[in-house]
């Protein structure tokens, strides 16, 4: 669903992306880990185009998202995408918040935006914050608002960046459970996540990324059991 080849990128002198690939199949959950700085932030913003990429290819459902011809609009319908800092409007309560981009982007009817809106906070575990203005939700509750906007464009794939590093220990889990599910319901997610616990139970794949390079790949089993590179053994010494 989501390929990246060769993927490299440059801000002024500085090489952030030296030669990456990954691939998402449909209904797979990858993890991106490694440390700051590593370029993992720039590779979402990449497949979803929000940066351009100096050489290589990305592709999302067979087409190249670098396209200049491409329709970004489109893209992102396909391409769902969480921040860290979930940026809703604050005097746009959690309904109109997930309402906004299908109703104004998309122009789609009012009613049905509507009820799918409830939905899809239903399914956040956020039935009967509806009417919540942000500042009167934790940041967990937010996050799940923020997810859920995403949502309401109907994409194929969720790209989540660090979405749980700002938030409170005891609402993180709250946010990683709405994630588990999206994926335990086939949702194609990709995920830059510190969650190593997250990591080892929900991804098919993990990807250890270091200073713009893919160091090592493999399933949460050998990456965490045998993991061969000597820079991921020293970062998993760390946390765990
Ligand atoms: P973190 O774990 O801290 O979020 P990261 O792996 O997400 O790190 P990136 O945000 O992708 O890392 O950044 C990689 C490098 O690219 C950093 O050195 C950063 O300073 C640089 N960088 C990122 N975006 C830009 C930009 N728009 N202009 C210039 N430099 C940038
Ligand atoms: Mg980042």
């Amino acid at each position: 669903l989501v390929s990246c080849k060769d993927v490299h990128k440059s801000f002024g002198a500085v090489e952030v992306l030296k030669g990456v690939s990954l691939d998402v199949a449909q209904g797979e959950t990858i993890c991106i880990i490694g440390p700051s700085g590593s370029g993992k932030s720039t590779l979402l913003r990449c497949i979803n185009a929000l940066v351009p990429i100096d050489r290589g290819s990305i592709t999302v459902e067979g087409q190249e998202v670098h396209d200049p011809k491409l329709d970004k609009l489109a893209l992102r319908r396909k391409v769902g995408m969480v921040f860290q800092q979930y940026n809703l409007f604050p005097h746009k309560s959690a309904l109109q918040n997930v309402m906004m981009a299908p109703v104004t982007v998309l122009k789609q009817d009012r009613k049905e935006v509507e009820e799918r809106a409830y939905r899809l906070l239903k399914k956040v575990r956020l039935s009967g914050k509806e009417q919540a203005y942000p500042g009167e939700l934790s940041g967990g509750q937010q996050q799940r608002v923020a997810i859920a906007r995403s949502l309401a464009m109907n994409p194929d794939v969720m790209l989540f960046d660090e979405v749980t590093a700002a938030l409170d220990p005891e609402t993180v889990k709250e946010v990683l459970v709405t994630i588990r599910e999206l994926a335990e319901e086939g949702m194609t997610c990709l995920l830059v996540t510190h969650e190593m616990g997250f990591a080892r139970e929900v991804a098919d794949q993990i990807y250890f990324t270091d200073r713009g390079v893919i160091v090592e790949q493999g399933s949460p089993k050998e990456f965490f059991a045998n993991a061969k590179d000597p820079r991921t053994q020293e970062f998993l010494s760390q946390i765990l």
